[in-house]
C-alpha cells in the first residue's frame, strides 16, 4: 500500500540530516520517507523505485514548494546550465494495477514473469564496480521466470531480448522509475536527455536547510538563551521575526 506523506518539521530535518550524514543515498531516501509517512524503512524498501521517488517529490514540494532550481553541464561545450522544474509535474502516474505481485509479459515467443525493482535491489548492488554491472544484477534479481519458445531459461543466461522486454515492462508499470529531462544548451544549441535523481537533489536541499536551521538556533540561543528544542518548535515565521529583531 502507498503510504500518506506529510511535510517534515524543523526537528525532523535536522534529525534526518544527522542520521543520514554517512549513509548511502538509497538509505537516505528511506529515512526521509519513514519520517514523513510513519511507515517502517523495511516496508518502504519494497516500494517500486518510481513510486518511492514520486513520494519523495511529493514530500519535497510540501516542504520547499513546487519550483526546483536545477543545474546541468552541457556534454558538448561544458557550459553550466541553470533551469527550473516543477516537482509536481515530475510525479508520473502509474497504471492502476497492484504493484507488489509478480507481473507477466510476452512477446515473440518469449515470456517473462518479473517483479518491479525496489530499494532492496538498489541496496543489494551498491558494491558493484560500475553502473552497467549494477543494472544487470538488478535485472536478474527481478526476473523470476523466463520461457523462450516453451523452454525455461535460467535467469543467469538471459539474452538482450529478454532484458529489453523486461525494461519495457518495468517502464510501463513503474514509469516514474526513470525521469528523463530534455535539456537544451543556450550557448551551443546542443539537446540531450539528462536523468533526474530526486534522492540526490532532495538530500542536498535537506542538508542546506539543516545547516540553515542550526545557524538560526545558534543566533537565537546566543541572543535569548532558549534551548534548541524550544527554538525548533517555533514556527519559521516566529523565528524569522526574532532574528530580524536581533539584526
Ligand atoms: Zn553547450
Amino acid at each position: 500500500m502507498i503510504p500518506e506523506v506529510k511535510p517534515l518539521s524543523a526537528h525532523d530535518i535536522i534529525r534526518i540530516w544527522e542520521l543520514g550524514h554517512d549513509m548511502h543515498h538509497i538509505e537516505r531516501a528511506l529515512l526521509i520517507l519513514s519520517a514523513s509517512s510513519g511507515s517502517t524503512q523495511n516496508k518502504l524498501a519494497s516500494l517500486p523505485v518510481g513510486k518511492r521517488d514520486a513520494l519523495l517529490l511529493d514530500i519535497r514540494s510540501k516542504i520547499f514548494g513546487d519550483r526546483m532550481n536545477c543545474f546541468a553541464t552541457c556534454p558538448e561545450c561544458g557550459d553550466k546550465i541553470q533551469f527550473t522544474l516543477s516537482a509536481r509535474s515530475l510525479i508520473v502516474k502509474s497504471p492502476d494495477k497492484p504493484y507488489d505481485i509478480p507481473h507477466e509479459l510476452s512477446s515473440d515467443g518469449l515470456s517473462l514473469i518479473f517483479r518491479l525493482p525496489d530499494s532492496t535491489d538498489q541496496l543489494a548492488v551498491l558494491s558493484s564496480d560500475n553502473i552497467e554491472t549494477a543494472r544487470l544484477l538488478i535485472i536478474k534479481r527481478c526476473l523470476l521466470k523466463v520461457i523462450n519458445d516453451g523452454t525455461p531459461i535460467a535467469t543467469e543466461d538471459v539474452q538482450e531480448n529478454a532484458i529489453n522486454l523486461l525494461c519495457s515492462g518495468i517502464l510501463e508499470l513503474d514509469p516514474g522509475s526513470e525521469l528523463l529531462l530534455d535539456v537544451t544548451c543556450a550557448s551551443c544549441g546542443n539537446n540531450w536527455q539528462a536523468l533526474f535523481d530526486i534522492v540526490t537533489f532532495f538530500w542536498s536541499e535537506i542538508s542546506a536547510e539543516a545547516r540553515r536551521l542550526l545557524l538560526e538556533v545558534h543566533n537565537l540561543a546566543s541572543a535569548y538563551g532558549w534551548s534548541e528544542a524550544e527554538i525548533l518548535s517555533m514556527s519559521a515565521l516566529r523565528r524569522r521575526y526574532y532574528l530580524e529583531m536581533i539584526g
